[in-house]
């Protein structure tokens, strides 16, 4: 029996070993929001970080928690799928809180089944891609010794969208033999793509994400001409935009902060297998909280970018380790993940009120 889910969350700051850059912006610290969900003696985490570009505050993603505090009070994990549903139901506009709360409750549900998260899917976390390694955008040196300093990596995936962007390609593939796949972040036009995916592949490059801003209707004859495999990103945000990317990219990037976690991740994936699409998972920069949820995913991808924890100068959680690719699962139950700092107290809140 199940006295109902107690809700408690936390605001972190995750301080980057260097300042990251895409086509849109700078950051040296990640605000992020932890979600803490007790039910009996067990708990679950999950987690959202922050981001200006949708809008997502702490203040924003605690107001959203605070939302279903009452409902989670007489939920419980047993029934996971109804909980999950509640939660979906009460916060539709609301990804990224959404996201934190159902990556707690499939937390919390594996460790109450006592299973790892992956096998109490019935998955085979031994299976799977490794990881790229991102390089964001800098000048052609620093991002040369960015590529060097993660020099074990299998993959990389460079941030495109400058006015060199041939030049960053040819000079970091004198450093490496390893594929690169490239993310321009909607910083080109559909001529630039067309013609840039030629000399993009003769320098090893597997795939283009995001060439477009989303909506361009042009993607369809990038989709055509392109000589490499088109992904989708900030196009597929969320379950809703799945259908729409077929006939216009290759594959999608799946974000699980953007669709609003696992469990609808798990549907876009069934979808996009459904329209003959590649599938990627991608993370944001975020703690070892997020990335060991993310990583219970592997066995169902072609392709992941789950380097968020490997890009900070300090952590906040113990669980999944990815190092040079590959993830390192601990002999824990759920994600894995434990907060270094211990559990959250039941009255923590992340707007500190
Ligand atoms: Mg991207």
């Amino acid at each position: 029996m199940s006295s109902g889910i107690v809700l408690a969350h936390a605001r972190f700051e995750l301080p980057l070993r260097h300042v990251f850059t895409i086509a849109r912006g700078s950051v040296a610290v990640q605000e992020t929001f932890i979600v803490q969900l007790g039910e009996g003696d067990q708990r679950g985490y999950g987690e959202a970080t922050t981001n200006p570009f949708y809008g997502q505050s702490i203040a924003r993603m605690a107001a959203a928690a605070e939302r279903v505090r009452p409902s989670l009070a007489e939920a419980t994990t047993d029934d996971l799928d109804a909980t999950l549903g509640r939660v979906a139901a009460a916060l539709p506009d609301e990804p990224f809180a959404r996201c934190a709360l159902d990556m707690a409750l499939h937390d919390l549900a594996a460790r109450r089944a006592g299973q790892g998260l992956a096998a109490w899917w019935g998955l085979d976390r031994s299976r799977g891609p490794v990881s790229n390694f991102t390089i964001g955008i800098d000048t052609i040196p620093v991002m040369r010794e960015k590529l060097t300093a993660a020099s074990d990596w299998p993959i990389y995936k460079i941030k495109l969208g400058t006015s060199d962007d041939l030049d960053i390609v040819r000079e970091l593939r004198r450093h490496t033999d390893r594929p690169f796949r490239v993310d321009a972040n909607c910083g080109w036009s559909a001529d630039q793509a067309i013609a840039l995916s030629r000399p993009l592949a003769d320098l090893g490059v597997e795939v283009i994400e995001q060439p477009l801003p989303p909506g361009d209707p042009a993607m369809a004859e990038v989709f055509r001409r392109s000589a490499l495999p088109v992904f989708a990103d900030e196009s597929c945000a969320a379950e809703g935009d799945v259908d729409g990317c077929a006939g216009r990219f290759h594959g999608i990037n799946i974000k699980l902060v953007k669709c609003g976690g696992l469990a609808p991740a798990r549907r876009m994936i069934a979808r996009a297998r459904d329209l003959g699409l590649a599938v990627m998972v991608g993370c944001m920069t975020e703690s070892t909280v997020g990335i060991s949820a993310l990583a219970q995913l592997v066995p169902l991808l072609d392709h992941v970018d789950m380097d968020g924890a490997a890009l900070l100068a300090t952590d906040i959680a113990s669980g999944v380790r990815v190092v040079a690719g590959r993830a390192t699962f601990p002999d824990r139950t759920g994600t894995g993940v434990e907060l270094l700092g211990g559990a959250l107290s039941t009255t923590s809140r992340a707007d500190g009120t």
